[in-house]
């Protein structure tokens, strides 16, 4: 909750395992070399990553070097990679094997001795999942996680697969780390516009006046992607949709959306909030799952024109796989503020745009002036756009200049570039470094998310909700637009990298965008 810009980051080691991963390349490094570059990284904060493959010191380092250039937007200064590049250390080891911690200690304690990191030690665990349990259990036998100053524990997603294995892991994890010790990442509460959705809530008197059932219709939470499975089909073929989006980031975006102002800007008073949603969540017992969530998975079809294939024609992916790779849910909050505003939410690959927004549709004026009037007349909208563009538009109706009564939605934008803004990654580890963890889950978030997705999941795994194709390129199966039909009648488009243009909105949909009952 801190300006990045202002002040320099505490000294500390910050410890690295999976240092030679995926994540470690595209995200972690550029974005600790962004806090470097920045200025926030205080003398004493050195880097030791650590992985089973062998490398010098020197050799990983230019590893990362190679990694920054593919991955950094801007050009890599010399004498920035040159100061940045002393920072880093490579330590070999095998988180199966306790003696591979105990020479990664001895290293740690050898920084140390030469430089003063305040005792402090941050460790981010960017492996595989199977790993966080043990590698947290090794961390306090070698005595890695004893130390004069802080330890931090962040660890990446998935936590689990159900409840009743992220309950083990996290007990695991408590063996070593107290609960505040624990930063939990989901990278969407890294992005500038998910952050945003609180100050544009909190910060506007316009809005929170209008904020629940009596001025709001629905809700609608959209996150495309128009990849399909791509090299993931071993993750994802354990995972689907409802695990790698709905259980975290759709979640997420709901709390945000649905939480009522925290009594102080303090991070336990807003993880409060965001909690109360979830247990205001309806939950479905497997039985009800068909009538609220649909499943779907992509079959081959056309994106931009070229043929693609269908997620069953993929890599590694089994002939006869159930996996969602598309879920749609009407959700309900039952409590005072939103009973009766159902939250539609949906995610999906191979859809046609990349996008993630969130359209908040304001009720109709009871009566309609100008209903049956030329023109365009559509429900007040509040767009928030998250990905790839980030701003917020409102559509207004308006009279159009010229006419007597025709009247024509406009928007009320506001965007900012993207480009400008820090890497989700970049702000997430700058809040675990100076303590803050607003932006990181907490464990009752994270159980009472798996308790609400478990019973989806065995309908999904039981066949209790039918799985439904669609071909790529397509907005998921007949059956998600079934689900909006009675209320607001569409999802409103979405909108990508493109600029809204309102008129064609409306006009497109006019039928529904007008004739909405409530
Ligand atoms: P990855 O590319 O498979 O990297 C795994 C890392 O773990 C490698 O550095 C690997 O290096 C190391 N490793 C594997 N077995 C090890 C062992 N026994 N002992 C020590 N190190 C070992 O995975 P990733 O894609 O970077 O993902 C890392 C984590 O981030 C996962 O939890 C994933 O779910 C999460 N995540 C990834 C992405 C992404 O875009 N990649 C996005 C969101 C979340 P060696 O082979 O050299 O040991």
């Amino acid at each position: 909750m801190e300006n990045q810009t202002t002040h320099q980051l505490p000294p500390h080691v910050f410890v690295l395992f999976g240092a030679t991963g995926d994540l470690a390349r595209r995200k972690l490094f550029p974005a600790l070399y962004q806090l470097h570059r920045k200025g926030s990284l205080a003398d004493g904060i050195s880097i030791v990553g650590t992985a089973r493959s062998e490398y010098t010191h020197e050799a990983f380092r230019d590893e990362v070097h190679k990694a920054l250039k593919e991955f950094v937007k801007e050009d890599i200064e010399d004498a920035v990679w040159q100061s940045f590049a002393k920072r880093i250390h490579y330590v070999q080891g095998n988180v199966d094997r306790l003696e591979d911690f105990e020479r990664l200690r001895d290293f740690v304690l050898e920084l140390e001795q030469k430089a003063d990191h305040g005792g402090n030690r941050m460790f981010y665990l960017s492996m595989a999942p199977r790993f966080f349990g043990e590698t947290a259990l090794y961390l306090k036998q070698s005595g890695l996680a004893d130390t004069k100053g802080w330890r931090r524990l962040i660890i990446e997603k998935p936590f689990g697969h159900d409840y009743a294995s992220a309950a083990e892991l996290n007990d695991q994890l408590a063996t070593a780390f107290a609960e505040e010790e624990i930063y939990r990442i989901d990278h969407y509460l890294g992005k500038e516009m998910v952050q945003n959705i609180e100050v544009i809530r909190f910060a506007n008197s316009m809005f929170e006046p209008l904020w629940d059932n009596r001025s709001i219709a629905s809700v609608q939470i959209t996150s495309s992607e128009t990849v399909g499975v791509e090299d993931r089909a071993s993750y994802y073929e354990t995972s689907g949709a409802l695990r790698d989006m709905i259980q975290n980031h759709m979640l997420q975006m709901v709390m945000m959306t649905a939480m009522e102002p925290p009594s102080r800007l303090r991070t336990e008073a807003i993880r409060d909030e965001k909690v109360k949603v979830l247990r205001s969540l309806r939950r479905y017992s497997v039985d009800e799952v068909k009538n609220y969530v649909v499943r779907g998975q992509y079959t081959a079809g056309q994106m931009n024109g070229k043929a693609v294939p269908g997620y069953l024609e993929e890599p590694n992916v089994a002939p006869n796989s159930q996996t969602d790779t598309f879920v749609a849910a009407k959700l309900f909050i039952d409590n005072f503020r939103w009973a009766g505003v159902p939250f539609y939410i949906r995610t999906g690959k191979r859809m046609p745009v990349k996008s993630t927004e969130i359209v908040v549709q304001f009720r109709n004026m009871p009566k309609h002036l100008y209903f049956n009037q030329a023109g365009n007349l559509g429900p007040n909208l509040l767009v928030i756009r998250i990905n790839p563009v980030e701003g917020m538009y409102m559509q207004l109706n308006v009279k159009r200049p010229g006419t007597d009564n025709v009247v024509v939605p406009i928007a009320m934008e506001f965007s900012q570039s993207a480009d400008k803004s820090p890497e989700a990654y970049e702000r997430l580890l700058h809040d675990a470094m100076i303590g803050d963890s607003t932006f990181f889950t907490r464990w009752d978030e994270v159980s009472l998310a798996w308790k609400f997705v478990d019973p989806i999941a065995e309908a999904f795994r039981t066949g209790a909700a039918p799985l439904h194709t669609y071909a790529a390129g397509e907005w998921g199966p007949q059956a998600a637009h079934d689900l909006v039909k009675e209320n607001p009648g569409l999802w409103w488009p979405v909108y990508g990298d493109q600029t809204p243009s309102v008129e064609t909105v409306v006009s497109r949909e006019r039928a529904n965008a007008v004739e909405v009952k409530y």
